[in-house]
C-alpha cells in the first residue's frame, strides 16, 4: 500500500461524524475504518490528499487539501514502475476523486 506520503493535510472530526461510512468505501487507501459510532481514522499516514473522503462526507467532517495527491501518487508509482495503486484515480467523472 501506499505510505510515503507522510506529511498531508488531512484533519477529521469525529465529532461531527454521523456514521454513513462512506469515507471507508471511498478511500483508496484505506485511511478510515468502519467504526461502532463514528468513522475511524486508522491510517493517516497513507493519506495521498485525493479529496474523496472530504468531497463524499454529508456532515463536513473530513478536511483536505487537495490537488497534490494524485500527482504525487503517479510520481511515486511512476518511480516503482508501476501504474497508480487505484485504477482511474485523477479526477476523472466516477473515480474516488470525484
Ligand atoms: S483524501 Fe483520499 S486518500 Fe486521503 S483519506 Fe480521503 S479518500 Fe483517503
Ligand atoms: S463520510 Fe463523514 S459522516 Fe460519513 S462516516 Fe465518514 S466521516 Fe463520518
Amino acid at each position: 500500500m501506499f505510505d510515503s506520503y507522510r506529511g498531508n493535510t488531512l484533519q477529521y472530526f469525529p465529532e461531527l461524524c454521523i456514521n454513513c461510512k462512506r469515507c471507508t468505501q471511498v478511500c483508496p487507501h484505506g485511511v478510515f475504518a468502519e467504526g461502532r459510532e463514528h468513522a475511524e481514522l486508522v491510517s493517516p499516514s497513507s493519506c495521498m490528499e485525493c479529496g474523496a473522503c472530504a468531497g463524499n462526507c454529508p456532515a463536513q467532517a473530513i478536511t483536505v487539501d487537495t490537488g497534490v495527491g494524485c500527482a504525487w501518487g503517479m510520481i511515486a508509482a511512476a518511480l516503482r514502475g508501476k501504474d497508480m495503486d487505484t485504477e482511474g484515480c485523477c479526477g476523472e467523472d466516477g473515480t474516488c476523486c470525484k
